[in-house]
């Protein structure tokens, strides 16, 4: 653990993290070009949790958005195929081939598009096994990005692996914490503990604009020297090393890779109740009246 992060905390970095967006001008409610305006007026960075399966979807105008940006979005992982439990199994071959699949359609996304993306994973629903973060390792991810440290397959972690940046409890593969910004007071214990602010949210954060997150994130910025960074540069700050990884992986095609009908139909219903339902004020009522 570096020593700058943990024993003097003179300098917080912070990310706000969406899950799981199309990169295309608006998903759901989140615009990308106010989204932008915002990050520039009150100074913050958003890295998008970007679902592999939709490498071959990104809108041109978006990718230049974010190209021309490099100091306000960056993208990450986020899962393979982004059902529910995906990475929560306990079967080596197969997380070891859902790992390399995701890579490899990130590296077809940036062969695409042009776009890098930062080699850290956020899981799906938060459900990660102990295996899964084994996998993830020997497939050259460089970091976890969650908001539980607890996996599917172990027990209750002992109270010091909660204090520290991120936790190294599985296999030695860094596991950082994430959180939706409910109790505030937890950034501030971020802060006097040395540990970076990473904020989650989906893009209904945005239903009624801009405001809530960009008062919290004055907020913040108000709490001392903190600095809005991508993923990766959070992970190289408080580890203290160098993001590297082995592109082999990501470069040759997984032998399983195959698109799926239930992830086709998944990824269908998600995207229609982000960008119809939640959107619209009545349905979103009647859906979740549905669902209840
Ligand atoms: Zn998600």
């Amino acid at each position: 653990m570096s020593k700058h992060g943990v024993e003097n905390p003179r300098e917080t970095l912070a990310c706000l993290i969406i899950d799981d967006p199309l990169l295309k001008p608006r998903y759901g409610c989140l615009d990308y070009a106010k989204l932008l305006q915002e990050m520039k007026e009150h100074m913050f960075f958003t890295e998008i949790a970007f679902i592999p399966w939709n490498y071959r979807r990104s809108h041109s105008k978006t990718i230049k958005l974010f190209a021309d940006n490099p100091d306000y979005y960056a993208i990450c992982v986020h899962g393979c195929n982004h059902l529910g439990n995906e990475f929560g199994g306990t079967n080596y071959q197969q997380l070891s081939s859902l790992s390399s699949t995701a890579l490899w359609r990130m590296e077809q996304h940036k062969k695409l598009t042009g776009l890098p993306y930062d080699p850290v994973i956020v899981f799906p629903q938060g459900h990660f096994s102990s295996v899964a973060m084994k996998a993830l390792k020997d497939q050259g991810y460089f970091a976890a990005f969650n908001s539980t440290i607890h996996s599917t397959d172990g027990k209750e972690l002992p109270p010091i692996e909660h204090k520290r940046a991120a936790t190294t409890t599985y296999h030695d593969f860094p596991l950082f914490l994430r959180r939706y910004p409910k109790d505030k007071s937890q950034f501030k214990e971020d802060i006097s503990s040395g540990r970076p602010i990473i904020i989650v949210e989906h893009h209904n954060a945005f239903r009624n604009g801009y405001k809530t997150i960009t008062d919290l994130v004055d907020w913040i910025n108000g709490l001392g020297n903190v600095k809005w960074k991508s993923l990766s540069h959070i992970a190289e700050y408080y580890l203290g090393n160098k993001v590297a990884f082995a592109e082999q992986s990501a470069n040759s095609l997984p032998s399983s890779f195959s698109y799926d009908a239930k992830v086709l139909l998944r990824r269908f219903l998600s995207e229609a109740r982000d960008n119809y339902i939640e959107t619209n004020g009545f349905l979103s009522k009647v859906y979740k009246m549905l669902r209840s």
